[in-house]
């Protein structure tokens, strides 16, 4: 199955991403972990989206795009994978179309959680690029840059809405059940 999880950052979609994947027996390609692998790794790359990646900024398609398209060419997507955290703009959408042709996704999961719930998970996470300032302006990004994309898959019926409140197990059996249909 070839699938993208898609929600406000700290709506969990990470966690649940890799937990599904080795459900499905499919890779999670998550862009977000392979930039903080290049920061930790102090690669050029690295060096480029460091900044960025602090300010809450998303890095621009150019550098995302070739990163992403680079994995996609890696044999082990070819029975399926999670997408988790790319595409993130419009313009990113229109580059997986021609990386994959229009069909090349099979559902779009949505997390839906509370707001107020997703900063204290984010805060309590702790992570380096996790500033109370970075959360906010990680939050004005997404409702800016990738809530628009969530319509275009809404145009191509390929939503499914997932409650991203509870425990983790149970979020993931949701999921599951979800794909079945
Ligand atoms: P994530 O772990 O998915 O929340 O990503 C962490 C950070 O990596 C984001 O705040 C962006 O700076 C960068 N990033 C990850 N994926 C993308 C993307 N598809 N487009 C642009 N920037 C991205």
């Amino acid at each position: 199955m070839r699938l993208l999880f898609v929600g406000p950052p700290g709506a969990g979609k990470g966690t649940q991403a890799a937990l599904v994947a080795s459900r499905l027996g499919v890779p999670h390609i998550s862009t977000g972990e392979m930039f903080r692998d290049h920061v930790a790794s102090g690669t050029d790359l690295g060096r480029q989206v460091q900044e960025l990646m602090e300010a809450g900024a998303y890095v621009p398609d150019e550098i995302t795009v070739a990163m992403l398209a680079d994995r996609m060419r890696s044999p082990d997507t070819d029975k399926g994978f999670i997408l988790d955290g790319f595409p993130r703009t419009i313009g990113q959408v229109a580059s997986l179309d021609k990386l994959l042709g229009p069909d090349g996704l099979d559902r779009v999961v949505l997390f839906e959680v509370d707001e107020e719930r997703l900063v204290e998970r984010m805060l309590a996470r702790g992570r380096a690029d996790d500033s109370e300032q970075t959360i906010r302006s990680r939050f004005k990004v997404y409702e800016e840059q990738t809530a628009p994309l969530v319509e275009l898959y809404r145009s191509r019926k390929l939503v499914v809405s997932v409650d991203g409140e509870g425990p983790v197990d149970e979020v993931t059996e949701r999921i599951l059940r979800v794909l079945e249909k």
